[in-house]
């Protein structure tokens, strides 16, 4: 030791009672609740995205089904909320759960009582490190897809989720190749039938003036230095809520309205850059026209920066490829050194505490999956509504194990229920209404006008078990309450969805 040399104090780890990991909506709602319920104690949220969500105007719209806008806001608004709750901008790099610490990326330490994990999930790539091939997920992707898009006059999206159908009806002024694995549209939010009614909406022109959002939105643009830092991996935003297309153009550079075409059952086989491609002296095949015979279909003049050969043998060329395939949840660094059980989707197991494998860790939203036995007409989705809740649920259960107290599974995970839009329509989904898991023997009742409202009815027993509902239906209260109570409803047949007969007047 050198006398007379400062000493230097190397400060130790930060400690919380609570900390949270991640700002989407389930952190962010998690952080709130926590922050309500201990006053007295600092909840720290750690997120690696310069802006967190917030959750605006929500509304119970019934006993299952909610709505809510998010927000991206600066985390500075969450603090002056509640002084109570610190939130750093930082990537948790690893967890040592042994020693209840957590590592960031900046070289900090953490300790924590109890561990929320929020991180959410991330788009799949078919493949990486392409530079043509596009995931959208954070308000940063999206806007660099915005910008691709408005020098593009043909894109290949990839996926039938959620992402991909809107995409498709958005994207404007551009041709649209729509690959899909599956026989119809849409196969995760409904069968063949509604994906009919849904299709001609691809071919008529978007109706226009959207109106505009009167939220406020907060851009990242002031916000250059942290985006830096997240831009070499670009694997930490948040992913974006149902209206991230909003007041956002995305046109292509042609002067058309709607040009999609779907490809059916089908995946990528191989991916080819120009000169590779040539190379192959494969042929691509040119945008089909409409009403154009498959026999009759022309081999493409033009040359394209990145083409496409799908399963089904043929080869189409485009500017752009989004991959819309499905999320993984963002779990690398907590599962390095620690034993926590991972579901076969990739999502930290919890159970209906919301608890991880490891004691004082629990985890909500996308980054989770539930691997308690669901409730009859319940299952898990990687959805917003779902993150809302999860998140409120896991801060309630945390709260209750520091309380030594027991809490019954929330009323929200009895039912599914989702409400959305698509191709502009709005669209219910209740409880099981795909019939999944309900085995064969169930039946569906349906009631369709085209361009206007499809109905449809899972029955088994006599019960309803599940609902799709598209359009202004009106139907979704007394649906709900029909499938929340599993009334008998052998007697009405299929009078149940006779427009003719009014059936609130019966159940409500
Ligand atoms: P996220 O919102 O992904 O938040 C995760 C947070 O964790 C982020 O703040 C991130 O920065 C942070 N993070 C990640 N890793 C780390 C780390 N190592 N350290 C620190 N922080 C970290 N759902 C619907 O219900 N309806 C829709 O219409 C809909 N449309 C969508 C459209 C798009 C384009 C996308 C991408 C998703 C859509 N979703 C939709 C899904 C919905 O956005 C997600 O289910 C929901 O946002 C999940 O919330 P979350 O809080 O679990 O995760």
């Amino acid at each position: 030791a050198v006398r007379g040399a400062a000493m230097e104090t190397v400060p130790g780890p930060a400690r919380a009672r609570f900390i949270v990991v991640g700002g989407g909506v389930a952190g962010v709602t998690c952080t709130e609740q926590l922050a309500g319920q201990f006053p007295a104690d600092e909840i720290l949220l750690i997120t690696a995205s310069p802006l967190i969500k917030a959750v605006l105007n929500f509304r119970q719209v019934s006993k299952t089904l909610e709505e809510f806008e998010v927000e991206e806001r600066p985390s500075h608004i969450l603090e002056e909320h509640y002084p109570n709750v610190k939130v750093v901008q930082s990537a948790v790099r690893a967890l040592d759960a042994a020693k209840h610490k957590l590592h960031t990326e900046e070289g900090k330490e953490y300790i924590y009582e109890n561990l929320c994990i929020c991180t959410g999930a991330r788009p799949k790539l078919i493949v990486k490190n392409n530079p043509f091939v596009l995931g959208i997920r954070d308000t940063d992707s999206a806007k660099e897809f915005q910008s691709r898009l408005a020098k593009a006059k043909r894109i290949t999206v990839i996926g039938n989720g959620g992402i991909a159908l809107e995409l498709v009806y958005e994207v404007e002024g551009c041709e649209v190749i729509w690959a899909i694995k599956d026989k119809a549209i849409g196969n995760n939010f409904f069968d063949a039938g509604a994906a009919e009614f849904l299709i001609p909406q691809l071919k008529a022109d978007k109706p226009r003036a959207i109106p505009p959002c009167k939220r406020t939105k907060y851009t990242t643009e002031g916000l250059e230095q942290e985006k830096k830092s997240l831009s070499e991996d670009g694997e930490h935003g948040s992913a974006l809520g149902p209206d991230w297309h909003e007041g956002m153009k995305l046109k292509g550079t042609k002067q058309i309205s709607h040009r999609v075409h779907v490809e059916y059952q089908c995946e990528i086989d191989k991916i080819y850059l120009q000169d590779d491609f040539v190379s192959t002296q494969k042929t691509s095949l040119a945008f089909p026209e409409n009403g154009s015979e498959e026999r009759k279909r022309n081999a493409d003049e033009e040359s394209w920066p990145v083409y496409v050969q799908l399963t089904n043998g043929k080869v189409y060329g485009s500017d752009l490829i989004v991959s819309a395939t499905g999320v993984t949840p963002n779990i690398e660094p907590f599962i390095t050194n620690n034993p926590l059980d991972v579901a076969e989707d990739g999502g930290l197991k919890v159970d209906e505490q919301m608890h991880t494998s490891i004691p004082d860790i629990f985890a909500a939203g996308d980054v989770c999956t539930v691997s308690w036995e669901p409730r009859a007409l319940w299952q898990q989705m990687r959805l917003w509504t779902q993150a809302r809740q999860m998140g409120y649920y896991a801060a309630k259960c945390i709260a209750a194990e520091m309380l030594g107290e027991s809490i019954e599974l929330d009323f929200c995970f009895e039912s599914f229920a989702h409400v959305t839009k698509f191709f502009n329509y709005k669209v219910v989904l209740l409880a099981k209404y795909n019939g999944q898991g309900l085995g064969t023997d169930h039946e569906l009742l349906l009631r369709c006008t085209r361009g206007q409202e499809y109905v449809k009815t899972v029955m088994q027993n006599g019960r309803m078990k599940g609902a799709v509902l598209i359009g202004e239906t009106d139907l979704e209260e007394t649906f709900e309450n029909l499938i929340l109570n599993q009334m008998d409803l052998s007697a009405y047949g299929e009078n149940l969805l006779d427009p003719n007969i009014d059936i609130e007047d019966y159940f409500d």
